[in-house]
């Protein structure tokens, strides 16, 4: 599917498939779109979840995601727009503004809310779950608290703008910092009709979900999504976008390396096998997160 561009040696990437999200609520009852780790798509190592949450009702999401747990894995917040408070059980705090990312290395465990800081207004942005290779779930918890200003944007080409939050792009570097599946998320920004390559790991697993507008990605069968689709792509080391339908398109594309690990899920503990989630539940359950 990945066509070879014999003068390049580039391998371009394309989309292998679309995959929608599905409606769903969680934490107190915010009411959210989980686009990984639902039916379609349960997981694409080493990403384990990924939700949209959109919403200018407070109904919505005014909840929030009250105390809760976490092991074996990684959670990573990028807020769009509007404010949430984060706490833990360590005595940590901190304010997710419009445009900062965490990226929060929950490791051994970390017990936590996430709670909105406005009662009225928009809110939206991503969460998206990263998993720990075997050798890292029990590392000590770790967060990359990153302010909307300390987030390189570079201009790629005519129209296109990104936001590198991890990984590097067009010579920059983002901020986050030491991740162990070596990441790539990136935010782009591209006008009417403009279209830019963006490099990618050759062989990490790689997605893009468009939140805003159309995109064309790469030239295979499946290579227009829509907003709120999600493009798994192929393996290769670049990626061709285009702003399509005649409006200002925006999407995340994030990358990583897989683990090839066994995978134990139960809730929000992730780890290799079934005696490691049941020492989870023991270890919250007796006060040792
Ligand atoms: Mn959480």
């Amino acid at each position: 599917m990945a066509n070879v561009h014999p003068v390049s040696s580039s391998s371009y990437r394309d989309v292998l498939r679309i995959v929608r999200g599905m409606p769903t609520s969680d934490g107190a009852g915010v009411k959210l779109t989980r686009v990984i780790g639902q039916p379609a798509l349960d997981m694409l190592d080493p990403f384990l979840m990924l939700d949209e949450f959109r919403s200018d009702a407070s109904s919505d999401y005014i909840a929030g995601f009250p105390s809760h747990p976490h092991r074996g894995f990684e959670t990573v917040t990028y807020m769009l727009a509007g404010r949430m408070r984060h706490g833990d059980n360590q005595g940590n705090s901190g304010l997710l503004t419009a445009g900062s990312v965490q990226w929060m290395t929950a490791g051994r465990g970390i017990v936590h809310s996430e709670m909105p800081e406005q009662e009225a207004g928009l809110m939206q942005g991503f969460q998206l779950w990263v998993n720990l290779p075997a050798k890292d779930k029990m590392t000590a918890p770790r967060y990359q608290d990153i302010a909307p200003e300390r987030i390189p944007e570079v201009q790629l080409a005519p129209g296109v703008k990104v936001r590198v939050l991890v990984g590097e792009q067009g010579g920059v570097r983002g901020p986050v910092e030491n991740i162990a599946t070596d990441p790539l998320y990136l935010d782009l920004h591209l006008d009417a009709g403009a279209m830019a390559d963006i490099d990618v790991p050759a062989s990490h697993n790689a997605f893009a979900y468009v939140y805003e507008g159309q995109a064309k990605l790469g030239d295979g069968a499946s290579s227009e999504l829509l907003r709120g689709d999600l493009g798994v792509l192929t393996r290769g080391d670049k990626l061709q976008v285009s702003a399509i339908g005649g409006g200002t398109t925006r999407l995340i594309l994030v990358a990583g390396r897989p683990l090839n690990e066994p995978v134990a899920k139960y809730g929000p503990f992730v780890m290799n096998t079934q005696q490691q989630i049941i020492e989870a539940v023991e270890d919250f359950r007796a006060g040792r997160f």
